[in-house]
């Protein structure tokens, strides 16, 4: 079967509990979040409507530029729910993220300007974007977060509230209009240095990731170091004050 079309069938498996843990995450009666493939970070789910009886039919739900041709409330009423079951999502990789590294990273939400693959879905990504699957530009460009192919759910939200005239321009989605931002150079999204090609962008990404990670232990180091912290919430130097009298 096509993996253009696998999406699909996972939206509309009537039973997706019977999913293996390894594609599925958590679902509900309308949604549900999928582990990504060929992750492009160390987390990277999707989240899927489920097609309903009585809602959006199939075709319109195939990809955004065809739910954003939908009645506009209709519409509205899909990105909502799939911005609440995002939130949830990411929590529950925040969670992953403090028991696997012991801090929590960006967690990037957007959709594709131009997807590849049939079926709406919204991508839930860590900002590292160090993964073995992010192999080309291409990759790199489709998820790069200022570049512009890559709408985070904030912004597409932000057009139903500008002039109509306005929404209509940027519903249309033009590929031709955003194709061409996946050619455009490597460049680090956090120092913006152009970096000449994969192998040197990839390191560079590990670097960055490693920086941060040092920079969260630090903080959490110096957290740790007793009270007299002038961010420290009382709740805070309570729990520091009974780690320190069990410690003792
Ligand atoms: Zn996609
Ligand atoms: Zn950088």
């Amino acid at each position: 079967m096509s993996t253009l079309t696998i999406l699909r069938r996972h939206a509309q498996n009537p039973d997706p509990a019977s999913l293996p843990p390894s594609v599925l995450l958590d679902y509900t009666d309308s949604y549900l979040t999928i582990f990504d493939a060929y992750p492009k970070a160390t987390f990277h789910l999707l989240v899927l409507p489920r097609p309903k009886d009585g809602s959006l039919t199939l075709s319109e739900l195939s990809g955004l530029r065809s739910l954003l041709s939908c009645q506009k409330k209709d519409a509205k009423k899909i990105l909502d729910e799939l911005a609440a079951q995002a939130e949830k999502t990411k929590e529950l990789v925040r969670e992953e993220m403090v028991q696997r590294y012991g801090y929590s990273w960006d967690i990037w939400v957007g959709f594709h300007a131009v997807p590849s693959m049939e079926h709406i879905h919204l991508h839930v990504i860590s900002s590292d974007l160090c993964s073995p699957k992010l192999k080309n530009k291409k990759h790199y460009n489709s998820f790069h977060p200022k570049l512009g192919f890559f709408l985070h759910l904030e912004e597409v939200l932000s057009w139903f509230e500008e002039e109509p005239k306005y929404f209509a321009t940027k519903k249309r989605l033009k590929p031709s209009e955003y194709e061409p931002l996946l050619k455009e150079s490597l460049v680090c999204w956090r120092c913006d240095r152009i970096l000449p090609n994969m192998p040197t962008l990839k390191n560079h990404l590990q670097e960055e990731w490693d920086k941060e990670a040092k920079r969260a232990a630090e903080k959490k180091r110096k957290r740790e170091s007793g009270p007299g912290q002038a961010d420290s919430f009382a709740g805070n130097a309570k729990k520091q004050h009974v780690e320190g009298v069990e410690e003792i």
